[in-house]
């Protein structure tokens, strides 16, 4: 088993004021690590941080696979096969369902990696496949995610950064949302997950840490619950 990721001794600031100290986690291949912590605790900046996102006042290292890609843009990180669905889920409104789909197809064609298919999307996020031709703009929250994290899954990446999934969803949409993760997981693919939902986490995730006020508070690992 492999090493997807290593954060070491990471912290990140916006402006004059710190926002993540000294972060440590690790993710083996096949892992789902989960990222616990309140309203305003840092996992999006982490997240973040990880894709790329957020570079400026961040220090430490992050390693995806053999590279270190601290400090290099989304968009090069994204092209090494890490996919991150951003809270909120945004997706391209005036586009179709498919035309959305359709981006992941391309990303994985630019780092020169064999596309997912539809149809094993479609085994994933069965109500989608009924909404191809429906403007993304039209999509209900829980839709969206739904096209949002099937996007990213089309390009095919070594690891999924999923940034509060059922965030504003309703109970089933919620359930939907995480009866995918558990097929993602059953699939083995590596997924690093924030969430406020502690018992919602639990059930989809091999491992998970702790951040309280932008520290780490708990990591723990435990034997895989899915098999
Ligand atoms: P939430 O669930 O509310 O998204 P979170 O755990 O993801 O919470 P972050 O959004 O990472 O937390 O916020 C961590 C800290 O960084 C908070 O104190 C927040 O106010 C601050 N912060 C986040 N984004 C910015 C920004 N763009 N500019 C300045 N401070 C920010």
């Amino acid at each position: 088993m492999s090493e997807v990721l290593r954060v070491e001794n990471l912290q990140a600031r916006y402006g004059r004021a710190q926002a993540l100290w000294d972060i440590h986690l690790n993710l083996q291949e096949g892992d789902g690590l989960g990222l616990i912590g309140h309203n305003g605790a840092g996992k999006s900046t982490l997240l973040r941080c990880i894709a790329g996102v957020h570079r400026m006042g961040m220090s430490g290292s992050v390693r995806f696979g053999d590279d270190e890609v601290r400090g290099q843009s989304s968009f090069r990180i994204s092209r090494k096969g890490l996919s991150f669905v951003r809270e909120g889920a945004p997706v391209f409104g005036d586009m179709t369902v498919l035309e959305n789909l359709m981006l992941g197809v391309a990303q994985a064609r630019r780092r020169g990696t064999t596309a997912r298919t539809l149809s094993s999307v479609w085994g994933i996020f069965p109500a989608l496949e009924a909404m191809t031709t429906r403007r993304a703009g039209l999509l209900s929250g829980g839709q969206r995610q739904m096209l949002a994290t099937a996007t990213a899954l089309l390009s095919n990446p070594t690891l999924l950064l999923l940034d509060e999934p059922s965030a504003g969803l309703a109970p089933e949409a919620a359930e939907n949302c995480f009866e995918a993760i558990t097929r993602l997981r059953k699939e083995g693919l590596s997924l690093l997950i924030a969430e406020q939902n502690a018992e919602w986490l639990d059930r989809v995730t091999t491992h998970s840490i702790e951040i309280e006020s932008g520290r780490m508070i708990t990591g723990s690992t435990t034997e895989p619950k899915i098999p």
